[in-house]
Order: C-alpha cells, then sequence, then structure tokens
C-alpha cells in the first residue's frame, strides 16, 4: 500500500515517492521568534510531529527540521520596545516555544537552525543568484528578479504583477514590482548585532532567502516535504521555490503541505484594536497548556484533518475534553479490571493468552488496518481518531458482553488488555497518550469538598499574611501527591496518578 498526500504544487493527491528511498525529509516554517508562542505556533509542529511519526511507523527514516527566525524586522522593533539585544529576546522567546513544543509532546524535531547561524551560507547563496543574472543589487539591497524565473507564481498560482503584501520593507530601486529583497541593507538606527558584512555592505538576510538556503542545506537541494500554514503559501513558499531553483537549476521541494490555520470563535476585532492584543495575550501557549494541558491541545489540533481551520474556543474545548476522556475512562477501566495498566504493558494481542476469542483478535485487527488505511490518505488525523472511537467502543462492549468486569477469566482478562494496548499504540503513532493523563481530582466528591476545605483555610492564612502555615499546607498536599494551582479564577488542585 502506498501513502498518497495532496501537494499544494500540483492541487492533487499523489502519490508519496520519496526523493531517496526509505528517507524522508522535512521543512517546516517555524517560528519568528519576537513574542510568547500563541495556539497558532502549537498547529504545524503538532501535525508535522504526528506526520513524523507515521512515516517512521511506516518504516521511513525521517529528518525533520523547524527554523528559527531570529534575524527579522518585527524581531528587532520589539527587542528595541524592551530595551533588549536581539538575540537576548530571541533566545528567550525559542525557550519558551521550546517549552511549550515538549508539553504538546513535538519532540521529533531533529534540528532547529537559526538564521542567524547561516549568514555566511545566506551570502554566497545571494552571490550564486547575482551570477546567475538572477538578482541585482540595488543600493544597499539586493533584489530577486521574478522574470528570470520564468515558472513564478506555480505554487499560488499568482503572476508576478501581483507580488504584493510582502514582508520586506521596500527601500532601493526595484526593476519589477514583483521583485522581492534577497539582502537588506542595514538602517543607521538598527542594533550593530543584525548588522552583517556583505560584498554589498552591511546589511541582513530577507525572511525567504533564510527558509531556502537552511532547509537546502540540511536537507539538500531537493528534498521531500516541505510544509507551513496556508498563509504562507504567497508569497512567502512562491517566492522560496523561485530563487531556490533558479539558483540549482533543479526542482526544490518535491511534495508542499499546507496547513489550516485556527479560527476564533469570536466578534471581528481589527488587528490594530487594543482588544486584539488582550485577546491573543490569553491565546499565548503556555497559558493555554496550563489551562488544558498538552495532550488536549494536541488532540483539538489532530481531530480535524490537517489541511481544515481548526475552530479555538472555550465550547470547543470542554466538547474536546469530554471526547479525550471517553478513552482515559477505557484505559482506567481496563487497568481496574486487569490489573495492568495499557500505558505501561507492552504485550501485545497476538502474544496474549486469548485462545478461543481469534473472532475478536481479527476484529482489533481490523481497526488497525483501517487506522492505517485512512493515515496513508493524506494523514488524515481525523478520520484515524474516528477509528480510534469506534475501537474504545468494541473494547468496552467486549468487557460488557464478556463480564470481565463481575467475572473475570484469564482470557477475556488478556484479550481487554491486549485490545486496550492497541488503542495506546495507535493513539501513540498521533502523539496521543503517551502517558497517563493528570487527574484533577481523585474522582470522590468527598476528596474534593475536602480539598475545597483545605484550599480555602490556605486562602484565608495567606489573607492574613500567614504564609508559613499556607505554605506548610501546599507542600504537605505534594508529599501526598496533590498539587495546588493557583489560577486568576481561584485555586485548583491536581492529584497525580
Ligand atoms: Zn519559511
Amino acid at each position: 500500500m502506498t501513502i498518497r498526500v495532496y501537494n499544494t504544487l500540483s492541487g492533487e493527491k499523489e502519490e508519496f515517492v520519496p526523493v531517496q528511498p526509505g528517507k524522508v525529509g522535512i521543512y517546516l516554517c517555524g517560528p519568528t521568534v519576537y513574542k510568547p508562542s500563541h495556539i497558532g505556533h502549537a498547529v504545524g509542529p503538532v501535525i508535522f510531529d504526528a506526520i513524523k511519526r507515521y512515516l517512521t511507523f511506516r518504516g521511513y527514516q525521517v529528518t525533520w527540521v523547524v527554523n528559527i527566525t531570529d534575524v527579522e524586522d518585527k524581531l528587532i522593533a520589539e527587542a528595541a520596545a524592551q530595551n533588549l539585544p536581539v538575540f537576548t529576546l530571541a533566545e528567550r522567546i525559542t525557550e519558551n516555544y521550546n517549552d511549550a513544543m515538549r508539553r504538546l509532546g513535538v519532540t521529533g524535531i531533529d534540528h532547529m537552525p537559526k538564521a542567524s547561524e547561516y549568514i555566511p551560507d545566506i551570502i554566497a547563496y545571494v552571490q550564486r543568484l547575482i551570477d546567475k543574472g538572477a538578482a541585482y543589487p540595488s543600493g544597499g539591497d539586493v533584489y530577486f528578479d521574478v522574470t528570470a524565473d520564468r515558472d513564478y507564481g506555480k505554487l499560488s498560482n499568482r503572476s508576478p504583477d501581483e507580488q504584493f503584501g510582502q514582508r520586506e520593507l521596500q527601500s532601493g530601486q526595484k526593476r519589477h514590482p514583483g521583485d522581492f529583497a534577497l539582502w537588506k541593507e542595514s538602517k543607521p538606527d538598527e542594533p550593530n548585532e543584525v548588522k552583517f558584512a556583505s560584498p554589498w555592505g552591511q546589511g541582513r538576510p530577507g525572511w525567504h532567502i533564510e527558509c531556502s538556503v537552511m532547509s537546502m542545506k540540511l536537507l539538500g537541494e531537493t528534498f521531500d516535504i516541505h510544509g507551513g500554514g496556508m498563509d504562507l503559501i504567497f508569497p512567502h513558499h512562491e517566492n522560496e521555490i523561485a530563487q531556490s531553483e533558479t539558483a540549482t537549476d533543479r526542482p526544490f521541494a518535491k511534495y508542499w503541505l499546507h496547513n489550516g490555520l485556527t479560527r476564533f470563535n469570536t466578534k471581528k476585532i481589527a488587528k490594530s484594536d487594543p482588544e486584539m492584543a488582550k485577546f491573543m495575550e490569553k491565546m499565548v501557549l503556555t497559558r493555554l497548556l496550563d489551562e488544558y494541558g498538552g495532550e488536549l491541545l494536541r488532540y483539538l489540533i489532530l481531530s480535524t484533518h490537517y489541511r481544515s481551520p481548526i475552530d479555538f474556543s472555550d465550547a470547543e474545548m470542554a466538547a474536546k475534553s469530554k471526547a479525550l476522556s471517553t478513552f482515559h475512562r477505557l484505559f482506567e477501566r481496563i487497568e481496574r479490571v486487569t490489573g495492568r495498566s495499557p500505558y505501561a504493558d507492552l504485550l501485545t494481542l497476538e502474544q496474549a493468552p486469548v485462545a478461543g476469542l481469534d473472532a475478536f483478535v481479527a476484529e482489533v485487527g481490523g481497526f488497525r488496518e483501517r487506522f492505517v488505511q485512512v493515515m496513508d490518505d493524506d494523514f488524515n488525523t481525523a478520520a484515524a481518531i474516528a477509528v480510534l472511537f469506534e475501537l474504545a467502543a468494541r473494547v468496552n462492549r467486549f468487557i460488557d458482553e464478556n463480564k470481565v468486569e463481575s467475572a473475570p477469566q484469564d482470557t477475556t482478562r488478556m484479550a481487554t488488555l491486549g485490545a486496550g494496548r492497541v488503542l495506546v499504540e495507535l493513539g501513540r503513532l498521533l502523539g496521543l497518550f503517551l502517558e497517563p493523563p493528570v487527574r484533577r481530582s481523585g474522582g470522590s466528591e468527598k476528596l474534593d469538598a475536602v480539598m475545597r476545605v483545605l484550599i480555602d483555610i490556605r486562602q484565608h492564612c495567606r489573607k492574613n499574611k500567614d504564609f508559613a502555615t499556607a505554605d506548610l499546607i501546599r507542600d504537605k498536599l505534594v508529599e501526598e501527591g496533590i498539587t495546588l494551582v493557583d489560577r486568576p479564577g481561584g485555586t485548583e488542585w491536581q492529584m497525580s496518578q
């Protein structure tokens, strides 16, 4: 069976045939590190992390690159506003991004190249384009000549005349309105750390060339998959193709995969409105991770097909949380009836002593096959999750029908555990079910009521400035495996399993 992917370049689903047999190179446009990551920054990495996990499962050796844009206008402006060195701010924000990735279970990134570390390569590349007659210096800038690329516009189906909305500041003289900056002359008020010496004077690279150079340097001049949000198709990816293919005379990325963007169920707010800034603050990823946890956010992103927009709202999160808990409840049930956790047990269903239950074993195998089928079809994680739900329902029914809870037998217990294990393994191909969830409450109402009393007493102590007692309560609870989490709306408690 072959994997098929929707390629933005052809507008069609194509058979996936990597450039080198058995190996896959993936490049995903990463963040410009000037502000803490928001929910939108989670989408691409979660999707491509799932794609990498799946391709690895299908036997490929995958190298995945996500770049860090640490030389860029917005970052320079933000660093100036905060009175910080550019790279100090960049490092801080990169740290924040990496922390969020860890919590989302995004563990598959192999390289995170920083633009600032590739300046000599970028300069050599710009020179190569000038030597080919496809780029020209103008003032202290260097521009790519879009008329040098005969098939410019093939990704977005736009002509060079429509080359608007580019991120570069436009200085210098362009020959054609569609030409875009490969190199930009430094402005006098910019900090020295982002002024790089070049044959065209002090300056810094444009955003598009950064991605072209880092991707080709790490994955080769022709590589397999280039990803990014739909909003990057034009001009960013179009320009990456133009400058890369003009320089090398060979295809750049073979498959272009674009993910849908986050959609907020909120009244329209203009970007300039202060309300928007407030709203985006709420959408800061580490905050959402505190509130919902990494698995639920990951589940939200993967429960929609990657090319569709992702709806984000409190109501949507509540619905997803309920859906995800179906699996958690089943895993708890399996642990209860078998005495073993499907998270930890490595026994496969095929190895389990389940004599007489061949039909059930075959049925579970059928779910596994369907999971692979839908994932092979353009990484349809939404359909894959639907298969997981059906499998979960089947396991619950098996437990009921065979009275595994009230009258367990060795074979039915082992079959229950083995099927639960299949569910965990398939979920993990999406990066779900990596570890048992942190319980928000111990399950009993009495315990919750007692915890409320303790939280109130602690609150009372703090009000009276008796911080020693307040801390004592917190520390004693930690010893019992209970963590108090202070949030704007009040204190919550969590119990680790
Ligand atoms: Zn890029």
